[in-house]
């Protein structure tokens, strides 16, 4: 089940021209403003692989069901397991958390709500709202959810229709990468 890295690059390429959610941005622009977020924020290059992944499972999916119909699509999830064995964990997870980053900074910065587009905050509603303080408790016990919380922060700005970023490629090669560090020596 799991997706070649050819596979990746072809989902992105002939299917990301969809519009991200409501959003003034493409699919593929949304991944790479988000992958470029994280490098130029340091982050890991198992980070911005997650970055640049985080959505997978809209275009996997790419129904337009979801959101639409008011069903959560739970697309954080639905990637996973086609990149089960190709990633570590350390990619997998914070994609798989980065919904519920956002209902973690909805519960503990009171200002972060407001920041959100209309679209995110209708979706937060059908994502299960604010985490209360045992689940804010439960979320940050995780590994990886600073990892998700950045991720979130970088999705969130990931929205600008007139950002440059560096291409597919570029990204491409942090992905290889990245899926190679799961190999034996
Ligand atoms: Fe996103």
């Amino acid at each position: 089940m799991a997706l070649k890295l050819e596979e990746m690059t072809g989902l992105y390429l002939n299917q990301g021209a969809a519009q991200y959610g409501k959003e003034a941005v493409t699919q593929l622009q949304h991944a790479l403003q988000c992958a470029h977020l994280a490098e130029v924020s340091g982050a890991s290059h198992e980070l911005v692989a997650a970055a640049l992944l985080h959505d997978l499972g809209h275009l996997i999916a790419s129904t337009a069901a979801g959101q639409a119909t008011g069903v959560d699509d739970l697309h954080q999830f639905v990637a996973i397991p086609f990149l089960r064995g190709v990633f570590p964990a350390a990619v997998l997870d914070p994609i798989a958390m980065h919904v519920d980053a956002k209902r973690y900074l909805c519960f503990a910065d009171p200002a972060y709500h407001a920041t959100l587009s209309p679209a995110s905050q209708r979706s937060l509603v059908l994502q299960g709202g604010p985490f209360d303080q045992a689940g804010a408790d439960a979320f940050m016990a995780k590994p990886f959810a600073s990892d998700a919380v950045a991720l979130r922060r970088w999705d969130d700005l990931a929205k600008d229709p007139a950002a440059i970023t560096p291409g597919w490629e570029h990204y491409q090669a942090v992905l290889g990468r990245v899926s190679g560090t799961l190999m034996p020596a």
